[in-house]
Order: C-alpha cells, then structure tokens, then sequence
C-alpha cells in the first residue's frame, strides 16, 4: 500500500463562478469509502490527528485539551498502563475494514493479540502480564480476523465498488444521478447552468485533513477543503466563541435518541461532581470528582464518531457530518453501500467498555479462534484479560481530580487555585459551589458540549445548575 503522503484523488468539482462556493462534487466509492469512515473514528483518534497536523490549537471545542489532560496524567492514576495507552490511542473497532481503504489518515497501530504460554491468557492490544508459571507472551493471530481481512480485500469498503456519488458541500451524499443533480440545483436556486464552473482538483492527505476538520466544524466543508483560507477565520471564530447556547434557554434539552428511545432506565447511578461556579457569570471555573467521573470523560475519547451521532441525534456539533450520517440511511443511497451498521452504530472495541460508563454502549465481541499450526484453535470466554485491569480506566482510589472548564484533568497538587483564580479576575466571594449528580442526561450534555465548546463544563452542566437548589454556606 502506497504511503498516506502519496495518495491521490480525482475530484470533480462543481463552484458556483464568482461566489468561491462548491456546489457539489463527483466522489468515486474509494473517496467516499475515505470520507464515510470518519463515522468510524473514536472522538481520541480525531483528537490526536489534529494536535498530530495542526497543533494544539482547540479545533474540535474541547476535545485537543481533554486529550491533553490525559496525555500529561500521571500513569499510576491508571489501572494499567495498557489502559492508559489504549486511551491514548483508541481503537477503531473498523480498523481491520479501514486497512482496505485506499487512503488512511489514522495511523493507530495495528490491533495485535498476545497469549501466555502456558495457560493462554489472551490480551488484546497490547502484551498483559499474568500470573501462569511460564508467563512468556507471545503474539497470536486471530483467525476469523485475518478471514474477515481477506473477505474485504476487494477494495471496496462501505460502498459498492464501480458507484459514483455526488456530495454536496455541507455533505449529503447522493448516488451521481440526473435526479440528484437537478435536485441540487434546485434546492440552490440556480437557474442558470452558466452560472457553474467544473473543476478537476487533486486533493491527497492535507486536503482530506481538512475535511474532516470542517466536516466537524463547518457547514461548508466542500468550500472549506477547496479553498481553505476560509476555514481559518471560521475555525478561529467557532473557538473564541463563549457558546452560551441560547436552545438551553427553555431549560429543556435537545430530545435525544438516547433519551426517547432507550436504556434511560439502565443508568440510574449518577456519578457525583462538585462545581465551583462563578455566581455573577454562571460560569463553572473547576469541577472536582474521583476516578468515576475521569474515567467517565476520558472514556468519551473512545467512543466512535457515528456513534457519537447515534447517542445525540442532529446537530452533535457544529458541522455538518450529520448530513454525511444521515445519507447513509436514505434508501436510495443504501442501496449501493454495505457495513452501514459499523458506520450508523458503531461499537468499542474489545476491552474499551468501563465500569463507570454512563451511555448505552456496546463493544464488539471478542474473536472466537486463534490461528494454530495445524489449524483454529478455540479461545474459550475466560481466557480473555481485561487490558485495564479492573474494569476502568482510571483506578478507583481516594485520589481527588480536578477538571478545567476546557476538560483538562489534573490532580489539585498540579493546578494552582490560587493563581487561576488570580488570572481569571474573579473575587472569592463570586465563586459557590455546587454539588452534582452526572447521569444520563448530564453525560449527554457534557459530550454534546465538548464537541462545539471550550466551556464545555459551563455549556454542558448550565442547565442543570439552575434545576438543584443552591447551597448556602
Ligand atoms: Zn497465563
């Protein structure tokens, strides 16, 4: 397979003459194969893909500084090591399908599987110590995992191998037909095809880059990755933004799926936060939790971008992937793709489920054969070792954590208050503290928020202050 770096695509573009605007684009199933699996990413990968090309300028509200946090956490907060790096590069659950791709922007390693000797202890990821006589770890392969591979191999992923589709620029991909292109036209008021340029564009890595940058933060991404000076000022404009969102005035929250539809009930344990919040501003300057509530917001760097879709229905964040998501389901369309259900539904990866997991989420079965000498072998259930070792990420310890508006974690001995407080100007008889409880409902918030905000803890817990009485000192 030819380097990232290398690759190469034929795009035909379709602008608007003297408006700098893409109408639309002719996309073959290779690149649209490219573009569908973003919806495979953990919202992680994506973070570490824009500090890895753009630095650590918060593109994607407070996604870069959650990651951050953890990637400067000290690893005995963890309870192992293999969990702390699984975070910090979260698996794709896709990874083996997105190998066939014919351009790969994620370069997490490969999933590797490893056994012990003696009793086979199975880890997946990354080699776990157990506790058999002859513990020597080997790397296994996976049978059924290396068939699936080969089953894909064709190069087609998501979508029928010769179809050709057409993306508009806030992304709604429809099948190349004369149908779809007058419907575009019309839905954009041209009379008059004089009006239309084509173009023929390469676009490679930085281009598809760029995409899936403004695909998460634009509602013109097409435009965005063609001619990318605009995306700047809009990037710049999103993250110096206070989003004070004005939907939460009524108090009620955006109707979710996971709220209409399911699993409420399966979540009654709340995880308790305390807020510090400023009283003239309403603005929570610090959150103070345990491991339950860390392990809580890390873990929302593994959860996958269609997933993410999934749990929180239109309008995740401030872009336009949505459109992309809901293509998928428009029947025309599903005709000519396949594995939609790793696109709409995505699940974890093996062993990235946590204890302290707040949303209805599922991961993907472990493989049922190793490969042998003289053929599969059976790898029963209990042979399976929990890479994070017990169940969380984060350890369960009387540790106190601190958490920034933007989601950087730290412990109280890292962070001066002090100093903060100095910083932000703000006397300390404007701060109260508020005592929460983060179930459903509040986790949805909070994701929702650090998907388009850097107050994510302001923009996500604001309706909620307002709800619990105040405590008075
Ligand atoms: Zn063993």
């Amino acid at each position: 397979m030819a380097a990232a770096e290398e690759v190469k695509f034929s795009l035909k573009v379709v602008m608007i003459k003297g408006r700098n605007k893409v109408l639309y684009a002719e996309i073959d199933s290779d690149f649209a194969d490219v573009i569908l699996s973003f919806l495979t990413f953990p919202l992680g990968t994506i973070a570490r893909l824009f500090i890895k090309h753009y630095g650590n300028t918060p593109i994607l509200g407070s996604l870069n500084s959650l990651y951050a946090g953890l990637f400067n956490l000290d690893g005995s907060h963890f309870g192992t090591e293999a969990g702390r790096l699984m975070l910090l590069n979260p698996r794709n659950a896709s990874q083996f399908l997105c190998s066939t791709l014919k351009l790969q922007i994620d370069d997490t390693p490969p999933i590797k599987f490893f056994a012990c000797r003696t009793h086979k202890c199975v880890s997946v990821y990354y080699k776990m110590r157990c506790l058999c006589p002859d513990s020597t770890i080997n790397e296994i392969w996976i049978d059924d995992f290396f068939q699936y591979l080969f089953r894909s191999g064709n190069g087609s992923v998501f979508t029928a191998k010769t179809t050709t589709f057409v993306l508009t620029d806030d992304l709604e991909m429809l099948i190349n037909s004369p149908a779809s292109i007058f419907q575009i036209l019309r839905r954009n008021f041209i009379e008059d095809a004089n009006t239309l340029e084509e173009k023929t564009l390469i676009v490679g890595l930085k281009e598809i880059m760029e995409l899936l940058k403004a695909s998460l933060v634009s509602k013109t991404p097409l435009t965005d990755m063609v001619l990318p000076t605009r995306t700047m000022a809009a990037t710049l404009d999103g993250r110096t933004k206070y989003i004070a969102p004005a939907k939460y005035e009524s108090d009620a929250l955006p109707r979710t799926r996971t709220q209409t539809s399911q699993n409420m009930s399966s979540n009654s344990k709340k995880i308790n936060v305390k807020a510090f919040v400023q009283k003239s501003s309403s603005r929570v300057l610090l959150a103070q939790s345990r491991h339950d509530f860390i392990d809580f917001l890390f873990s929302m760097l593994t959860i996958p971008l269609g997933r993410v879709q999934f749990l929180l229905g239109e309008n995740t964040c401030g872009g336009s992937i949505h459109n992309l998501y809901r293509s998928i389901s428009n029947s025309e369309t599903a005709n000519y793709m396949k594995a939609t259900t790793r696109l709409l539904e995505p699940l974890l990866p093996q062993g990235y489920l946590s204890l302290n997991r707040i949303f209805s989420l599922k991961e993907e079965l472990p493989p049922s054969h190793y490969k042998g000498i003289l053929g599969p072998l059976p790898i029963p259930a209990k042979s399976w070792i929990d890479p994070k070792g017990k169940g969380s990420f984060v350890k369960e310890a009387r540790t106190l954590f601190v958490v920034t508006d933007d989601l950087v974690v730290s412990t109280p001995s890292s962070i001066s208050i002090i100093s903060t407080l100095n910083q932000m100007k703000i006397p300390i008889s404007d701060v109260e503290e508020r005592e929460l409880g983060i179930g459903m409902e509040e986790a949805s918030s909070i994701l929702q928020a650090s998907l388009t905000s850097t107050y994510a803890l302001t923009n996500g817990l604001k309706p909620f202050l307002k709800r619990q009485p105040k405590q008075e000192k």
